[in-house]
């Protein structure tokens, strides 16, 4: 039976998609080994033909050794545009592949492309504010086993970015490619994090006037998220990434010497305390520790109030975990169905901000095609329509620049 687009979206993520050298890609997004290195796939739009969920974007591994022994193959058909085939079944699912931004190639006034300050993945921008995160310059690293950002920043973004340099290229995909959100994210910066993105809140929501989304190692002294709330943003995330300690520790080894555990969950609850609901989030990664733990993960999270943000683990070239395996279907679509069942259990409202699609995760908004069709499903349907609902004036407003 052909899987549905959130299904597909999860299958993609654990196989990978082979691309034949006779598909043409030109005008698509190019494959970008930005930040942590997520984003070393294909960016793809899937049609979902859902009332709950429009459509799915997803970055598909394609450059993995996994994804070059995938089952699912892209095709381009002059007739029917582009689709992706399963050879197990032959099943064939319509695709669109978004369209590189007009501005990436554009230079900031201090002369720098504009792909190397930020890229677009799904609807919204991302972009990696500080110079590397301090856990690759240990002795020996100490970096996330995962992560890729001590080979990309510097190399395939520019390493220093300015506040100009970031405000004209979040101006270009605002007005250019109708992004409403940017995330700002960094490494470990020791105590000064969010004082280094604080001027960078601020100049973009008075220039510009976008939600700005921060997610940065957590502080110590919690009056800083404060000032970041009243600098005016929007959305603040966490990255846990896993919840056993054991294997916290020996996959992300920075985070648990100088951080722990609970740092981050405390810090999660003192901004869940004071921004509106559903503007917190707690990130885990899913197919590197047992799932009991990614599930125990997920109702941590979400009974702080903060929705979980649940990346499948992908093995990133050139990363220590390269060689690991991805995870298989079966799990994934067992945590992101728990993912839609801790939501709906706590009431977040997952999926009321404006058009943001993120490609490298499954958003918890799509995870409601994968739910029961039972009484409880439609009631917080009915909620979340209603949020989303009362919150459009409000995010019209924040859309504002305020300067
Ligand atoms: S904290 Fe970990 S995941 Fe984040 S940039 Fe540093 S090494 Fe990478």
């Amino acid at each position: 039976m052909p899987l549905n687009a959130c299904e597909l979206e999860i299958d993609l993520f654990c196989r990978g998609m082979r691309i034949p050298d006779d598909v043409a890609l030109e005008g698509a997004r190019g494959i970008t080994r930005t930040r942590a290195g997520l984003g070393s796939g294909l960016e793809v739009v899937i049609p979902a033909h859902s009332s709950v969920k429009d459509e799915i974007w997803v970055n598909v591994p394609v450059a993995e050794s996994f994804a070059h022994r995938s089952p699912y193959s892209l095709t381009d058909d002059p007739a029917s545009g582009y689709r992706i085939v399963d050879v197990r079944d032959d099943a064939s699912y319509a695709v669109r592949l978004p369209a590189e931004p007009s501005w990436y190639s554009r230079l900031t006034s201090r002369d720098i492309p504009m792909r190397r300050i930020g890229v677009m993945q799904g609807t919204y921008l991302g972009i990696y504010l500080n110079m590397v995160c301090a856990f690759w310059k240990y002795d020996p690293p100490l970096n996330c086993r995962f992560c890729t950002t001590g080979q990309n920043v510097g190399v395939a973004e520019a390493g220093e970015k300015a506040v100009s340099d970031v405000v004209e290229t979040c101006r270009a995909a605002r007005e250019e490619s109708g992004a409403t959100f940017v995330h700002l994210n960094g490494g470990y910066l020791g105590s000064r994090g969010i004082e280094f993105a604080l001027p960078y809140v601020k100049a973009i929501k008075q220039q510009v006037g976008m939600l700005v989304g921060v997610q940065l190692a957590p502080e110590h002294d919690f009056t800083r998220y404060d000032d970041l709330i009243a600098a005016g943003v929007d959305h603040l995330s966490f990255c846990l990434e896993l919840l056993e300690p054991e294997w916290f520790a020996r996959v992300c080894p920075g985070k648990a010497l100088v951080h722990g555990q609970q740092l981050f969950l405390d810090a999660m609850a003192h901004c869940v305390a004071r921004m509106p609901r559903g503007a917190v989030s707690g990130e885990i990664i899913a197919g590197i520790e047992p799932v009991k733990h990614t599930l125990a993960a997920i109702d941590c999270i979400a009974a702080l109030g903060a929705f979980p943000t649940v990346c499948i683990f992908r093995p990133t070239i050139g990363s220590d975990m390269e060689s690991w395996p991805p995870p298989s279907y079966a799990d994934m679509r067992r945590v992101m169905v728990h993912v839609y069942e801790a939501c709906r259990r706590n009431w977040l409202p997952i999926g009321a901000a404006p058009n943001i699609e993120v490609s490298l995760v499954v958003n918890p908004d799509e995870t409601p095609l994968l739910a029961e069709r039972t009484m409880r499903f439609y009631v917080y349907e009915v909620f979340r329509k209603a949020v989303k609902l009362a919150a459009t004036p409000i995010f019209r407003r924040r859309l504002h620049a305020t300067a």
